[in-house]
């Protein structure tokens, strides 16, 4: 596996493999992996002829109070695991490369940015798209790898490769959890011993909303309302919101009809945790 850090050399290399007609899967990320991350590179191994990783902490991506300074990263860590789980090319593009002093440049999506985690992160998903147009503008991938389990990101980085005509390929893979169902994310090692064990409690909720769901339950009040009290009786954490969404729209519905997305934000310690399931109604 190669490690580039040149926007440049990264530029010519990918449109290289593009002109020899190889199929790109492309992986972006933040790095500190997990096998969340490797499901993702794992599966863009099985589709594609050249495996791209992206690692880069989006500066543009973080509020001014959030954790910038403190995100986990570990280079020489994520590279073994990257090569193990077959990646080619590991891009770990310079921040002042990416945003050179004279960068005006935004992209928004407006609406679907909004909701959920955007109104507890006002312009984070500007910075997403931002980053990942630039991303893909660089790699020029067939195919995209996205993780399900930042379901609001799927939908913003759909609309926008739909409005501005990437013609990259989406594939979105399934949340990857711990034994405990606590889905795995890079900020889980933020949470001491005791917040790690209540931190379950936010995908065993979902669960049992999954359950009353599947025994003909369809409200969605309801079904947010025993969310929070399961959240706030077994946890102890603190709810940002609890919302049923449709899948594309990301808009709140009263009924599950069809299939809904039932995503959770919540803060144990300090640490931001978030998470979804997909429910459909019983029939
Ligand atoms: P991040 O490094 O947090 O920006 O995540 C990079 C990619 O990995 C995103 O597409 C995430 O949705 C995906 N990802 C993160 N955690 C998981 C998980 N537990 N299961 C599946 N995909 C994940």
């Amino acid at each position: 596996m190669r490690l580039i850090t040149s926007v440049h050399t990264a530029q010519n290399i990918f449109l290289k493999l593009k002109q020899q007609g190889k199929r790109t899967g492309f992986v972006p990320t933040m790095g500190a992996f997990h096998e969340g991350h490797l499901s993702l590179m794992r599966q863009a191994r099985k589709e594609c002829d050249v495996v791209v990783v992206s690692l880069f902490v989006n500066p543009a991506q973080f509020g001014p109070k959030e954790d910038l300074s403190r995100y986990p990263r570990d280079l020489g860590k994520d590279r073994a695991l990257a090569a193990s789980a077959g990646a080619d090319y590991l891009f770990v593009p310079r921040a002042s490369d990416m945003y050179a002093p004279e960068f005006l440049t935004r992209v928004r999506v407006d609406v679907l940015s909004d909701g959920l985690c955007g109104r507890f992160r006002p312009g984070h998903f500007d910075g997403v798209v931002l980053v990942v147009a630039k991303l893909l503008n660089i790699v020029q991938p067939e195919r995209m790898f996205l993780g399900q389990k930042d379901a609001q990101q799927v939908a913003v980085i759909r609309r926008m490769t739909d409005d501005l005509n990437f013609s990259v390929k989406l594939r979105v893979c399934p949340v990857v959890r711990e034994k405990d169902g606590l889905a795995m994310s890079s900020r889980n090692r933020y949470l001491s011993d005791e917040d790690r064990v209540r931190a379950a409690g936010i995908y065993a909720a979902l669960s049992a909303a999954r359950e009353a769901v599947a025994r003909g339950e369809s409200d969605a009040q309801r079904i947010i309302l025993q969310i929070k009290q399961l959240i706030n009786d077994g946890t102890g954490a603190s709810i940002e919101y609890v919302s049923c969404v449709d899948i594309k729209t990301l808009k709140d519905v009263g009924k599950i009809n069809g299939k809904v997305m039932i995503a959770v934000a919540a803060r144990v310690g300090n640490t931001r945790l978030i998470d979804n399931i997909i429910v459909r109604p019983s029939s």
